[in-house]
Formats: C-alpha cells, structure tokens, sequence
C-alpha cells in the first residue's frame, strides 16, 4: 500500500501494523448465497439483501428535501432506494437495466417498503454464483471511503494479508486441555474463519474462541497480579486486637454489628495479620453501615501502634465523618484530627506536626491528606471512602508515605455489578455487606407528575409537622450549566412560597457558593436548625442526617440510576418511614421511564447496579470509564457473562495448579503473556 494511505490508515483507524490489521474485525458479512425476494419484505423485516434490476431513477425535491430515488424489481416485486447525500455522485453510477446486489435496512415511508442509502454493486457473473466464504465488510470513516478503503476494500487488504500468514505466525496461546473442554477451534482457524467464514456457523465458532481468548487472556492476568501480590508484597503486620479495639467494641459501640459487617471485619482482620499488603475493595448499599467498618479497621491499626488514614471525597463528607467518628471515639483516648483543603494554616500546622510526631492517631480529610507535605510517622492503614477508582498516581504517593506500603481498604460509593467488578477490579480482594441494620423501613418511592406537585407539597408539610425533615434535589450536572443554575433559583423561591419563614427553615447548596457558605448551610440542616435542604447533587455521597424522611428528586429524567439510588439513601437512615417522590413532567423517553420503573420497583442497590449496567453499557458506570480492563473487541461483558465466569473460575483453577506457569502445557500461555505485556496498562485501584 501507499504511503499515503497506510498514513490514513493510522490516523483513522489506529491500525499502525499486521496484527493490527488482523484484529479489524468485520462487523458483518455479506452472504452471496442468501438472496431475498422482494416480496418477501414485511414492515417486521430489518436488513435485506436482493438481487434486483435498476428499472427507473430520479432526483425530486429541491434544497434540503433534495433526494435520488430509485427503482428496482426482481421476479417477485419492486423496491424503492432512497439517497438523501451524495445525488449527483450516486446518480452517475446509476445504470439502468443493470442488475445489483443490493443491501440495507428496511424503512416503511407512506405504507411502502424502501431501503435508504443501500450498499450497493454491480451483480456480475462470477458475483452471482457466489464465492466460497461469506464476503466480510469492515468498520471504516468516510475518509478512508474517499480513498478507496470502504468496508469492502479493506477486505482486500486482510485477504492478502491471511494468504502470507502460515500457522506458526499466530501460535496457539491456550492449553490444549482448555481448548478440549470447551471445544474450541485453533487460534490460527478463528483468525482466518473470523475474516472469511466459509458459513455462518465457522463464524460463530471463530468467535467463540477469540472471546473466550480475550476474556480469559485478561481474567489470568487479574488472577496473577492479585496471587502475586499475595505471596510477594510485604504489609505491616496487625496480629494483635488490643484494648482500643476491644474497650470500643465491648462499651462503646451505638449499636449491635449485623453479621455482614462482623463477617467482613474478620475479613479484614485475618487479612492484615499476614503480613502481606491487604488491596480490598468493600462493596455494600447506602446504609448498609461501612463507616463503622471503617472505625474498627483503624482502631486495629492503633492497637498495633500504626496510625491511620480515612480519605473521602469531598469537605462536607470529610467533616462530618470527622464529627462522627470523633464523638464515637471520645471516651476511647484515640486521637482524631481533620485535615482538608481550607484548612486554616495555624490548624494545618498543628495536624503535621502531630502527624510526624505519632501523637495524631487517626487523621480524617479530603484528597489534601495525600499531598506531599503530610508526612505520617507510621502509616498502617488508610480507607478511602466512596470512591470507586484512586488513580495509580495518588497511590504511589500514599505508598511513600511509609516505608512498607499502608493497608488499603476501597468503600465504594455505589454497588457495582459483581462481572463488573471482577473484571474491573479483579486484582483486588473482595469483600461485600449484602445486609442492611436491623429495623430499617424500606423506603418507599413513587413517581409523581408535575401537575401533582402541591400535594406533593402538601404531603412535605405533613412530614415536617412530625419533625421530620426533607430534602429537594435539583439536577445539576455540570456546575457551569446556566439553565440548571436557573431551574434551582426558581425551584427555591417556588419552595419559599411553600413554606415561608419564619415557621420554615430552608437550607440551600449548590456548587456555586463559596465553601464556608456550603458547609454552614449544610451543618443547619445536620444540626436540625433548618427543615428543608434545597440542593444539587452536591450532597449525593455519603451525607447521613437519620431525621430526613422524604427525598424529592426534580427532574428525575435527569439522573441516571445509580445517581437516583444514591439520592434516595440518603433518607431511610432512621427509625421512620422514608419517602422518595421522583418529579416528572409528562414527556418522558422509554429510558427515563425505565428508570422510573426500576426505582419504584426495587430498593436493592446490586440489583439497580445489574439494570444501570444493562441499560447505559459498562463505559459509562461510574469510574470505570477509563478503566483499560474494560475495552474489549469482541467480548461484551454484559451479554457475555456466562462466558466471563467460565473464563474466571478456568484461570483460577489454572493458576491453582500452575502459579507460575512452569509446566510444559501452560508454556505457550505464559510466552504470549510475556508478548503482551507490555500492550496494557493495566492500572489498580490501589
Ligand atoms: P454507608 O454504608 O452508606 O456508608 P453508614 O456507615 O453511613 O452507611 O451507616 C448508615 C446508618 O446506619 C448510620 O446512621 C449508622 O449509624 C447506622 N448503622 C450502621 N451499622 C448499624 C447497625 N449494625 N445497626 C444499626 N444501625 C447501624
Ligand atoms: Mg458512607
């Protein structure tokens, strides 16, 4: 090929080499030998492919309605082919009387059946009888079409490439006992077979493999780093539960642990006595009580003279697990100090020095407790609170925070699908509380129009007249947003009118106010001063106020699932009946209404997490977009579960038998490996 096209090629399509070549996957093939009769065509029909003649064609319309329509017929009917770009250029090519192999999807305009910008080409003999192997078409831009590298020409390029490709150039990477089991075909078979399918059979074998190839490849090296973490990386050592521990559990705790939590401490517990650096991610619901894990967690670490680290998201959180933990640890002597970013510098000072002098026990703070400055004397543990991801930056300054690396345990903010987290995450050990605190209501959530809206705000007095309080949540998804800016304004002076002061008190926080004005706001509404939090999203996380019991999500449209799940826990946190009222207008999409339906139907965060992953696609869960471990070709982690479970338990097993992959039939396993590794950055949590 040219230099000018290999250039384009890169630039398009990132295909740099021959085995980038090889792995631009067609995304369908045309089938000679499979022709549709026109009269076969039912407005239920999606594609179609017919042999027809050109009978007729003109250009009608003018200026934006301009359009070329054709007219072709075979033996059983006539078709209509619409272009609505490119006229003059098509209308050239046209020949009538000229017979086409004809491809595309099927649109019903006015009650008739037409195709619009069809895949088309002249019918010649040798087309007619059809080749060997289905003809591929491949993904490609329209600047590589104006070079003559449409999706078919492209073909063209793999073909000649496969005809220089000899067995031993693309080895088998997978055992033989492995390929057995499953009877899957060759590697070098599914390369070929996937590009040029003799039917459409060989092609779904080809497949097969190369997905379970893909999945499998990328479950054994999770497996591997974590196994080697396991046997190789050196932790501090808590071997013993002394008396912070013990006096807190025995007299201080406010309430009885629920089996998951005392089941997940042991986790933890048995973990960081090894002497190995414990990696764990802890999933649970809202409310299913991580924070007490949390203060345990560093309790033992204080009992084994190492300090300890809580890190959450954002300053309001920051400060009130800072309240919180305080006030349980008060009567137990342990030291606890709150550092974050407007922290006075009189204040800062105090916690450096306390810090580095060992007197500071436990120290509490947003992403400013990882800045350089702040240098520990021992740091044992650190959690990190409501965050699914923690770049590999920000824990390689942790890690130089101590000389044997701290004990890391990730709470994360919402569930996440279990496929999702072992492909995610699969490096990391897993714990999860699959249990709420006894005695919690479920919470009870309706969808309500915007014409209901004043007894809606009936029913919000109601509640307040009880003592409870409430919040209202606006959207807001990016702070700069003018119009959601001006939605809230007018939300808050609509609410006022509602419920005028002084018999009502309203806190307002938005992204917008300066800090101090954000967290008075927040700590009236904490304190009870005021009954009404009128808010962004700001307040999603973490926030606990037991005493709110209704959540008024505006806009709900606007929100994606886990974001509503994580609203709506923020209430149900006490004894009472909670409430969320999801406020709609009538024009709703089929996903909005979707959503609507799974939030009023169900209160389980696994559950919502499973349909948010079914609905938006793992790209857009939140913090695993640029998660590399997610980016397969093929494999599709939603609809290839089964096959993601078996890879799983298949590497498991493997590396049961072979860790490190010594033996003569895991050899050529452990050579492509050693190939690859250097084409994934496979990035950790922590
Ligand atoms: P999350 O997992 O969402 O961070 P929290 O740790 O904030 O949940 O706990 C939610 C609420 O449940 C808090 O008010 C907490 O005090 C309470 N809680 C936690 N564990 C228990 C328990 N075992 N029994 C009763 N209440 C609990
Ligand atoms: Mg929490």
């Amino acid at each position: 090929m040219g230099p000018q096209r290999a250039e384009l090629l890169k630039k398009e399509l990132s295909i740099f080499t021959f085995d980038d070549l090889l792995n631009h996957f067609p995304y369908r093939h045309i089938d000679r030998t499979k022709v549709d009769p026109i009269s076969s065509i039912t407005p239920a029909t999606e594609f179609v492919q017919v042999a027809a003649v050109l009978v007729s064609y003109e250009v009608i319309g003018l200026k934006a309605g301009r359009r070329l329509v054709a007219q072709v017929k075979d033996k059983t009917g006539f078709l209509e082919l619409t272009w609505f770009q490119g006229v003059n250029w098509i209308q050239k090519t046209l020949q009538q009387g000229q017979a086409y192999l004809i491809y595309g999807r099927v649109t019903f305009f006015n009650g008739k059946a037409q195709i619009v910008h069809p895949e088309m080409e002249v019918l010649t003999a040798e087309r007619k009888d059809g080749k060997d192997f289905l003809e591929p078409v491949y993904p490609t831009t329209e600047k590589l079409k104006a070079r003559g590298l449409g999706g078919k020409q492209i073909g063209k390029l793999s073909e000649v490439l496969l005809n220089l490709l000899k067995e031993k150039d693309i080895p088998e990477n997978l055992p033989d006992d492995i390929l057995q089991r499953l009877q899957m075909i060759s590697r070098y078979e599914a390369c070929r077979t996937i590009h040029f399918p003799p039917a459409a059979d060989a092609y779904e074998q080809a497949v097969k493999r190369l997905k379970f190839e893909e999945l499998f490849i990328a479950q054994l090296r999770m497996a591997m780093l974590r196994s080697e973490r396991h046997r190789y990386s050196k932790g501090v050592v808590f071997d013993k539960v002394g008396d912070y521990f013990n006096e807190f559990y025995k007299h201080h705790l406010p309430f009885a642990l629920t089996n998951a939590q005392k089941r997940v401490i042991k986790e933890i517990r048995v973990d960081t006595a090894k002497g190995k650096q414990m990696n764990r991610l802890l999933q649970g619901d809202v409310g299913s009580g991580k924070t007490i894990v949390a203060v345990l967690i560093m309790l033992l670490a204080a009992d084994n003279d190492y300090q300890a680290c809580l890190m959450a998201p954002t300053e309001i959180l920051a400060q009130q697990h800072y309240a919180g933990i305080s006030s349980l640890l008060e009567k137990t002597g342990v030291t606890v100090g709150l550092l974050t970013g407007s922290a006075k510098s009189a204040h800062r000072k105090k916690i450096l020095k306390e810090l580095a002098a060992g007197s500071l026990q436990i120290l509490i703070g947003t992403h400013a407790v990882i800045e350089d400055v702040v240098q520990f004397k021992n740091l044992g543990m650190v959690v990190i609170d409501e965050q699914h991801r923690f770049g590999v930056a920000q824990r390689a300054k942790l890690w130089a925070k101590a000389t044997i690396p701290p004990h890391i345990l990730v709470m994360t903010a919402t569930p996440i699908p279990r496929t999702l987290a072992m492909t995610a995450y699969g490096d990391l050990d897993y714990s999860v509380l699959d249990e709420l605190p006894p005695g919690r209501q479920p919470i009870t959530t309706v969808h309500r129009y915007e014409s209901q809206r004043s007894k809606v705000m009936d029913f919000l007095k109601a509640e307040i007249e009880k003592g409870r309080q409430v919040y209202i949540i606006f959207p807001l998804i990016e702070e700069s947003e003018k119009l959601d800016y001006e939605n809230l304004m007018q939300g808050y002076e609509n609410v006022k009118t509602y419920f005028p002061e002084p018999k009502y008190w309203i806190s307002m926080v938005h992204g917008r106010q300066p800090s101090e004005q954000k967290e008075l706001n927040m700590k009236r509404f904490v304190e009870g001063d005021t009954q009404i939090m009128v808010s962004t999203t700001v307040i999603e996380v973490g926030v606990n106020v037991p005493n709110a019991s209704v959540m008024v999500i505006e806009s709900t449209e606007k929100f994606g699932l886990s974001q509503l799940h994580q609203l709506r826990g923020r209430v149900g946190r006490g004894a009472e009946k909670s409430y969320c009222i999801l406020m709609t207008g009538t024009k709703l999409g089929n996903d909005a209404r979707e959503r609507i339906r799974i939030m009023t139907a169900t209160n389980n965060g696994f559950e919502i997490a499973e349909k948010d992953l079914e609905l938006r696609g793992p790209g857009e869960i939140a913090g695993t977009r640029q998660s590399g471990a997610l980016n397969f070709k093929l494999a599709s982690i939603v609809q290839d579960r089964q096959l993601l479970e078996t890879t799983r338990s298949l590497a498991a097993e493997l590396l049961e038998n072979d860790p490190d992959l010594v033996s003569a039939e895991n050899l050529r396993l452990k050579n492509f490996l050693l190939s690859q590794k250097s084409k994934t950055a496979w990035s950790r949590i922590s």
